[in-house]
């Protein structure tokens, strides 16, 4: 067949900037994480004529540096619609930044506190709030229940009625996901955020509100988030799912909650100049009282700059790459909005096709119904690790196991806690959904016939 031309993305261009098309890799576990635009990549080695620490120099470099630095966080605001930078903690990934929350609540909980979280949640944002209340918080003798909101088990949708019977007025924490990794659904956060205010936390003033937690690592790569609108009081992500390399994740929280609570590390450069006697430290100014210890300085340099990039690979212009500032609300919805519109048609495209395969089954919400780009699926009568290896021997990239989701697994009932899951972005052509469904048309076909009742 002919290629398809997208018409929402000139994906052909878009993937000019990047290496991968030409060694021949059909990449759909981006899920997972993303490939590296070539300019990001060289935007390491362009930095080093300025190559320093940051707030550690007077010299030209380190003011330099410094500048790039600090405007970074100002992009990542911006993306987010926060407020300005103070709202912004760079970590290293998504799991360190809700540990960073957790933390900075463990003072917060008193006995017979809860936090209600999912069952469809990574178990970076799970296994955080079982080991808060039962490892950490019984060895301060206090009692804080983990309480897990189901969801639906044929369409993936978060049970609301179920959370809603949970959060009460002990709840000092709910934490959701933005976007499940392996179901793809997108709970309603604006209905999430009316339960946790309803019948939420009672606060000495008599409001009731619960703090709300959003997981966004699957949720910022493929929409504009609004932390503003969704009013969330944490949302937490990684860069190397939005193109940029390993290791930044960012926290963003409200100012007055960054203000309050306590860092997650302590030492240089989270204090304020100067202000250190063995009876009294004063920390630094937001968001830099959440920066301790040399922070990877390239690092969200880069990440940064892949958002800008980001907007230009859209638009296929060169306006935003390289300069510095907060990004048009404008300029990034529309850009996001394009690569929902995209990355949603190529699903829609591998969900029809997968559809056809006898004995499949895609788990989370039925096609045409709204999911983050991903499906994962299991083959009867072949073990989901089997499928990735046959996969990957024709080439194509997919990702096995339980994708860190296994809670959600176990509640479905896979045995083994595994599915096969393929993933897509704003680079991924038609023909990487056509190739990869030939190819799982094959490993499909080559499986061992089941007796009756394993199919
Ligand atoms: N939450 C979700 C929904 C994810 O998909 C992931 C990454 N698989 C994470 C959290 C954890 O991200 P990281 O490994 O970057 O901490």
């Amino acid at each position: 067949p002919a290629p398809v031309r997208d018409p929402v993305l000139d994906v052909e261009r878009i993937r000019r900037h990047f290496d991968f098309p030409a060694t021949g890799r059909v990449v759909t576990n981006n899920a997972a994480s993303t490939q590296p635009p070539r300019e990001l990549l060289e935007l390491y080695g362009s930095l080093t004529p300025s190559y320093e620490n940051v707030h550690r120099g007077q010299s030209t470099a380190s003011q330099r540096t410094t500048q790039l630095f600090e405007e970074s966080y100002d992009t990542i605001a911006s993306w987010l619609n926060a407020p300005s930078r103070r709202s912004i903690a760079c970590y290293r990934n998504t799991t360190e930044a809700i540990n960073a929350v957790l933390y900075s609540l463990l003072t917060e909980f008193r006995d017979g506190d809860n936090v209600v979280t999912t069952l469809m949640e990574h178990n970076s944002d799970f296994v955080p709030w079982y080991a808060l209340s039962r490892e950490i918080l019984p060895r301060f003798g206090r009692r804080v229940q983990c309480r897990v909101a189901r969801f639906d088990h044929r369409t993936g949708a978060l049970d609301l009625d179920h959370l809603a019977s949970l959060v009460d007025e002990r709840t000092k924490l709910v934490c959701v996901t933005g976007a499940s990794n392996f179901l793809g659904t997108k709970p309603p956060l604006d209905v999430v955020r009316a339960i946790a205010d309803g019948s939420g936390y009672l606060q000495p003033s008599g409001e009731r509100r619960s703090l709300l937690l959003v997981d966004g690592a699957q949720l910022v790569p493929s929409s504009s988030v609004d932390v503003q609108a969704l009013d969330v009081d944490y949302l937490a992500f990684s860069f190397h799912k939005v193109l940029a390399p390993f290791g930044v994740g960012v926290l963003y929280a409200k100012e007055h909650l960054l203000e309050q609570s306590l860092p997650f590390l302590y030492g240089g450069d989270m204090i304020a100049e100067g202000q250190v006697a063995p009876d009294l430290v004063q920390y630094n100014c937001l968001p830099w009282k959440y920066a301790a210890g040399t922070p990877n300085i390239l690092g969200t340099i880069v990440s940064a700059q892949a958002l800008r990039l980001v907007l230009d690979l859209v638009d296929g212009a060169s306006h935003w790459f390289g300069t510095a500032g907060p990004l048009p609300r404008a300029v990034v919805e529309s850009a996001m909005a394009r690569i929902g519109q995209h990355t949603r048609a190529m699903t829609d495209r591998a969900h029809a096709g997968l559809q056809e395969i006898p004995g499949l089954t895609v788990y989370g919400p039925a096609l045409g119904e709204p999911r983050s780009p991903l499906l994962a699926f299991t083959l009867a009568g072949m073990d989901p690790m089997a499928i990735a290896a046959g996969l990957n021997r024709l080439g194509i990239e997919s990702r096995a196991g339980c994708h860190c989701a296994t809670l959600a697994h176990r509640e479905l009932g896979l045995t083994p806690p595994a599915s096969c899951r393929l993933s897509f972005a704003l680079y991924t052509s038609a023909d990487d959904v056509d190739a990869a469904l030939g190819a799982l048309r094959r490993v499909a076909g080559a499986r061992r016939p089941q007796p009756v009742g394993q199919r």
